[in-house]
């Protein structure tokens, strides 16, 4: 027995020594994904519920890896924050999405997301402000995503680069919603203009109730505090019926559309020939 949970042992360390090695060139692979142009941005379209009508999209990045195929940004964006790699990814996806939609015919709204690797890091208005000016992108269909998680790790701070960002005319999304810690004094310390409520409540709302309850208790919580909500992760008639009931304003999710190279959505981005 003994001899086999050396064996096991040996095996583990040898594996852990694999996934060292893995993650060791995923970091250096990454810090070039950008310059060698492997990073490629997909967007999903954001419903009002009401209308029916496209009002903007979010940004999504994808990296395709010339041996691995595509990353999924849950693996490779956690690795680029630790790595501050995120700097200047981040910076690409917000030019490339912001000169994307300054070229749309409709002024559609741009969501795109922001780590709190960028938010704490100095200059982030001052980047958004260059941005904004050299594509030409009016503020107010610039909407940045940002998570509780990212706020937490300097309150004060992310709060004055928030303001900063505000103060340019750009929309604050709080992302995640209900995900992660002191929701409630945050939502109304910060200066959000939407509430975004994570997928994992949203699939579950024609299938249990206490996620219902959830999903009613924060829609009730964004007409009390005036803030629009956004339903994540909507994959179904009956999760959309229930929001529509709920009278959540927007929805987004497989239901209209799976996020997509942006020529997929044209016909959103066009106006309609005059007949
Ligand atoms: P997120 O911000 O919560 O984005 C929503 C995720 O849900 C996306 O996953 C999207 O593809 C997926 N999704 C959308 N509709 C549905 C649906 O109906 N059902 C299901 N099951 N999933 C749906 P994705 O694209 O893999 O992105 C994962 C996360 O990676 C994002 O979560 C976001 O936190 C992060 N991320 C993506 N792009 C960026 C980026 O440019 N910058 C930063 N900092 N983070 C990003
Ligand atoms: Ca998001
Ligand atoms: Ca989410
Ligand atoms: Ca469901």
């Amino acid at each position: 027995a003994k001899q086999e949970g050396r064996g096991r042992l040996r095996f583990y360390e040898a594996r852990m020594g694999v996934q060292v090695r893995e993650r060791r060139r995923l970091e250096h692979d990454l810090r070039h994904a950008v310059e060698r142009g492997q990073l490629r941005v997909v967007y999903q379209p954001q419903t009002r519920i009401d209308s029916g009508e496209t009002v903007g999209f979010e940004a999504l990045l994808r990296w395709h890896h010339p041996e691995r195929g595509t990353v999924p940004p849950n693996l490779f964006i956690p690795i680029s924050e630790e790595t501050g790699s995120i700097l200047g990814i981040g910076e690409w996806v917000l030019r490339e999405t912001c000169r994307e939609a300054a070229s749309w015919e409709k002024p559609l709204r741009i969501a795109v997301n922001v780590s709190a690797v960028q938010l704490h890091a100095p200059g982030f208005s001052e980047l958004v402000h260059e941005i904004l000016f050299t594509t030409g992108l009016a503020p107010a269909r610039l909407e940045l995503e940002i998570t509780e998680t990212a706020l937490i790790r300097d309150l004060p701070r992310a709060l004055a680069t928030l303001r900063r960002v505000k103060a340019l005319g750009v929309r604050i999304a709080m992302d995640d919603f209900g995900t992660g810690y002191s929701s409630l004094s945050n939502l109304r310390a910060f200066p959000f203009d939407k509430i975004k409520i994570d997928a994992s409540f949203t699939r579950a709302v024609d299938s249990s109730e206490q996620a219902a309850t959830i999903v009613r208790t924060v829609l009730g919580l964004g007409r009390g505090l005036g803030l629009p909500v956004l339903a994540e992760g909507v994959e179904t008639r009956g999760e959309l019926a229930f929001l529509d009931a709920e009278a959540c304003h927007e929805a987004q999710g497989y239901l209209f559309g799976r996020p997509a190279p942006i020529d997929t959505f044209r016909h959103l981005t066009t106006k309609a020939p005059r007949t």
